[in-house]
């Protein structure tokens, strides 16, 4: 089978390294928010170029500690995608506050900025664009709505660590970005965590209490927090990962272009788009099919694997009935929810896995006729 992404042989290539990691930590007796956790912090403050990075559990934990740390709950709403994993929303409902959903461009597949506007109310407090499949959103027209408009821009960049926008880094661009490292994102760890960049001192400082049940001093508590902290072994995982990270994003880029090269005469299927602008880190590789099913199917008979992202759009969630949306409403967003499909791209695809996925794809344009 060839898979979607392949962990195994990315953790492989790093094994002895971690395996010397982990013996060090196990020796060290640190295992919560040690040396490992500040040095990944203070690496990616450099590297993206913001004032701080704070690491959490998870990337769900990421926007939920953003938005409460910006005092966002109950009576306020949230622009956001319908277009997205379905944590984004969940974040916004979780905090208390009401997530608004605003379709998608039709070849970016990330939130319309032209469509926003029409959705600012008088309780709006944020937007959160997400740069989905590792594609940044239009950040220049959302910066300047969000000015016009006094609002926050929380930037959802689980899927683009690395991706830059107008030679900006995605995550040093809103008042703050949120990252996930869960295993399948382009920098991921062997389990769960995620972090929050921002330049901003007092949400800073408030996200730092929050993850630690809302204390600055142990035992003595000034709110209600979470428990969202990064281990040690997490960390030093990540900071490996991190110094493959370009090679690995720059990889991905390299296996898109071929891809877009091998099969631009294809009928049966679109090529995602690329904007000139803005760097894609091919999180997922996703083609476009009225005749998607027809598709997997015979990717699957010759061993390809393949995902689909999403087939339910948030806004016709079953959770999510009670904000009244119905079918019709998002067109675009629905529409890609019904056509697209992710193939094999990951940087440890071989020349060979790939070229068997581009004579699938070729195939299927003789003989199905799609
Ligand atoms: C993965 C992801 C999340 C959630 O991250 P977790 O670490 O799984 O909690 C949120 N938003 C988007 C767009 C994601 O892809």
């Amino acid at each position: 089978m060839i898979p979607l992404i392949d962990l195994r042989k990315q953790f492989q290539s790093i094994k002895e390294e971690i395996l010397k990691e982990t013996n060090k930590i196990i020796d060290s007796g640190t295992f919560i928010l040690g040396p490992k956790v500040d040095q990944l912090e203070r690496e990616i403050e450099k590297r993206l170029g913001v004032e701080h990075a704070i690491t959490v559990a998870n990337g769900t934990d990421a926007l939920v500690l953003t938005l409460t740390a910006y005092g966002i709950g109950e009576g306020d709403e949230v622009i956001t995608t319908p277009f997205t994993f379905f944590a984004t929303a969940e974040a916004i409902t979780r905090v208390g506050a009401t997530p608004v959903f605003v379709d998608v461009d039709r070849t970016s597949f990330t939130i319309d900025p032209n469509k926003v506007a029409e959705k600012i109310s008088s309780t709006t407090k944020a937007i959160i664009p997400v740069h989905l499949f590792g594609q940044p959103s239009d950040m220049t027209e959302i910066m300047l709505l969000a000015k016009e408009n006094k609002l926050l821009v929380i930037e959802d960049a689980c899927q683009a660590f690395g991706a830059t926008y107008n030679g900006k880094n995605i995550g040093s661009i809103g008042d703050a970005a949120c990252f996930s490292f869960f295993p399948t994102k382009n920098l991921g760890t062997m389990g769960d965590g995620g972090i929050i960049t921002t330049s901003n001192h007092l949400v800073a400082e408030k996200i730092r209490m929050l993850r630690v049940h809302g204390s600055e001093r142990k035992y003595f508590h000034k709110e209600i927090g979470y428990n969202s902290r990064l281990d040690e072994w997490h960390a030093a995982i990540l900071l490996l990962c991190l110094k493959h990270i370009d090679k690995w994003n720059n990889q991905r880029g390299v296996l898109a272009e071929r891809y877009r090269t091998k099969l631009k005469h294809c009928t049966s299927i679109k090529l995602p788009e690329a904007r000139k602008d803005r760097s894609h880190t091919y999180h997922l590789f996703c083609l476009e099919s009225p005749n998607r099913e027809k598709i997997i199917k015979h990717l699957a008979d010759h061993d390809i694997h393949t995902g689909i992202y999403y087939p339910c759009c948030l806004h016709l969630q079953e959770v999510y009935k009670y904000l009244r949306y119905q079918e019709g409403d998002l067109p675009i967003a629905e529409f890609l929810s019904k056509q697209l499909f992710a193939i094999p791209l990951h940087p440890f695809l071989s020349t060979e896995d790939q070229e068997k996925v581009i004579a699938a794809l070729l195939d299927i344009e003789v003989t199905e006729k799609c």
